[in-house]
């Protein structure tokens, strides 16, 4: 028990507790000089009469060059400073009030203000102000701003350009089967323009003979077949006049983490005129086409008896006319034939006749005859045996014919072709291998355009219609594969393609 008559006790008690008071107040003093926020006080004349570290950093001056001085000279806007000081007179709370303060460095810095003030009695004794500097907020949000300007004008742009060409855009999520389509696609379609649409309402407004053949490649698409990628010229029964319209369509499916379909969005175009016209090409080449073919079989078969009597007789040189003549004809049909199926195509004709081969004995076959369309090549089989698949055999045969015959041109005399299989698990890639002139990358990329040929000193009495590697893609296509390449220039190229193997034996 203290003894409060004991007046040394008293002192030392009181001496005791000062030293512990002054030690909070030291600590206290420090927690605001140091504190992190910005701080200072200004007193009734505006002048700053106190400032903590945070606020100096923040600005740049030293204490010298901040305290003492009017708060107006640090405001770069003086109505801004002066309403603050206005509205802190009149006893007002400021929160986070903006302002720009000027830096040492003639530097700007946006800062939100939050202040009151300190009275005594009723006299203003000073303003309590907290900085906080949002310069890099400010900043990223006007760079949000300006991004966002930049990204409606260019979507203004992209309308416009949109509008322009008649585009028709659409967005489907398959999950809940929310299906919009722009006012231009449903211009296309015929719809109303306040009509709503469905998937399955679209799907009937599809034209019978390539219903079938959209709706799987939709589905094939949302199974990530051809990386999502979705191209299609197809028919559409229009919704006001049942008339039938020729549309492409374009579009990509976004997958989820998980790899489901999330959402896919694409474009429509009207091609009805342009495709009237390809098609009166194509009933054009098709007619000259099957003209050709009946009196060239004829040619063939004249030459081929010929050839028969003359191996019997053993004339040389008829001998050879003959072969010759017989090679030109066999060129002559394979170009026919190429010229028949680019029609079929066009005309979404083309049908596949699946059946189980052993895939050698077509390579074989394929083989001899390219072997004998060029005796100036060697065409070399590899490891293509015991190998069963199921598919279009004319049609893998005529694949491997243009690329075998592309091999041949596009590679000197004398080189060797290969023609080759290498397992892979269950499926087979099947491949054609020169040591050709080969194909720059930027080629590579439009080399299955139709009509497409590359444009090369080297080549250019190399004869052709750039239809051959428009129809293999095609066609691998329609078997639900695709063809690639790999080819570097003076090197060569190897295109391939792979398939699913059958275990069934034959
Ligand atoms: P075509 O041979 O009738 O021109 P293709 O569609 O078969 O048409 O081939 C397109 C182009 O691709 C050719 O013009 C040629 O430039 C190039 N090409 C095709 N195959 C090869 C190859 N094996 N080596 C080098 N270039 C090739």
């Amino acid at each position: 028990m203290k003894d409060a008559s004991n007046p040394t006790i008293n002192i030392a008690h009181y001496q005791q507790r000062e030293r512990e008071l002054q030690s909070k107040l030291d600590e206290l003093i420090d927690f605001v000089e140091n504190a992190s926020l910005p701080l200072h006080w200004v007193d009734g004349n505006g002048i700053i009469i106190w400032a903590n570290q945070a606020e100096l950093d923040l600005l740049g001056y030293t204490k010298d060059e901040y305290i003492g001085f009017s708060i107006t000279d640090f405001h770069t806007d003086e109505n801004v400073i002066s309403d603050i000081l206005t509205r802190l007179t009149n006893n007002e709370t400021l929160q986070n009030y903006a302002s720009k303060l000027r830096c040492k460095n003639g530097s700007i810095k946006h800062v939100l203000i939050n202040s009151n003030v300190l009275t005594k009695n009723g006299e203003f004794v000073h303003t309590r102000c907290f900085t906080r500097d949002i310069t890099e907020l400010n900043e990223a949000s006007i760079r949000r701003d300006i991004i966002l300007q930049e990204l409606e004008k260019s979507e203004a742009k992209l309308k416009m350009v949109i509008a322009s060409v008649n585009l028709g855009t659409w967005e489907w999520e398959p999950k809940t089967g929310l299906l919009t389509w722009s006012d231009e696609c449903k211009k296309i379609y015929g719809l109303p323009l306040d009509k709503e649409i469905t998937f399955e309402i679209y799907v009937q407004h599809l034209h019978p003979d390539d219903k079938e053949r959209v709706v799987q490649a939709i589905q094939d698409c949302l199974d990530g077949a051809y990386g999502g990628e979705y191209d299609i010229v197809l028919r559409i029964i229009r919704f006001d006049d049942g008339s039938t319209r020729w549309v492409r369509a374009q579009g990509k499916v976004y997958f989820e983490a998980g790899g489901k379909a999330e959402r896919f969005i694409g474009t429509v175009v009207d091609i009805t005129e342009k495709k009237q016209e390809d098609l009166r090409k194509n009933d054009f080449i098709a007619m000259v086409s099957h003209e050709l073919k009946t009196p060239l079989t004829a040619v063939k078969s004249y030459i081929q008896i010929l050839l028969a009597k003359e191996k019997m007789e053993g004339n040389a040189f008829k001998l050879n006319a003959l072969t010759r003549a017989e090679v030109q004809t066999q060129k002559m049909t394979l170009m026919i034939q190429d010229f028949l199926s680019l029609a079929r195509l066009e005309e979404g004709k083309i049908r596949l006749n699946k059946e189980v081969f052993e895939l050698h004995n077509l390579i074989e076959e394929i083989a001899g005859d390219a072997q004998f369309l060029a005796s100036s090549h060697t065409v070399k089989l590899q490891d293509c045996e015991d190998i069963i698949i199921r598919a279009d055999r004319d049609k893998i045969g005529q694949v491997l014919m243009n690329l075998l015959s592309n091999a041949i041109k596009y590679s000197p005399k004398g080189g060797s072709i290969v023609i080759g299989c290498v397992k892979l698990g269950n499926k087979v890639k099947v491949f054609v291998k020169d040591d050709g002139i080969g194909i720059s990358l930027a080629d590579q990329q439009k080399l299955f355009d139709k009509f497409y040929r590359v444009k090369n000193e080297k080549i250019k009495t190399v004869s052709g219609f750039g239809i051959g590697l428009y129809l293999v893609s095609e066609l691998l296509r329609y078997h639900k594969t695709k063809i690639e390449v790999e080819s570097r220039e003076d090197e060569g190229s190897t295109f391939y393609f792979t398939m699913n193997m059958q275990q069934a034996q034959l």
